[in-house]
């Protein structure tokens, strides 16, 4: 894949693809409701540094769209 030319919305597609198509957990990773609150989530270790970035570039688009 050619990143050079990327947008930062294109990239938080693509990587959403990527979670969505792990080959481990097909994309079924959960959130689990405890009494806890949702903070307990089921890991794949296939997936999970996929979704860690989408976090994070989440939060950076949110920020620029609030500019
Ligand atoms: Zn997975």
């Amino acid at each position: 894949m050619n990143i050079d030319n990327l947008t930062l919305p294109q990239l938080v597609g693509e990587l959403k693809q990527a979670a969505g198509q792990c080959p481990k957990c097909e994309g079924t990773r959960e959130t689990t409701f405890t009494s806890r609150g949702r903070d307990n989530v089921v890991n794949c270790l296939e997936c999970e540094p996929l979704y860690q970035a989408l976090q994070h570039l989440e939060a950076a688009l949110k920020l620029l769209q609030d500019i």
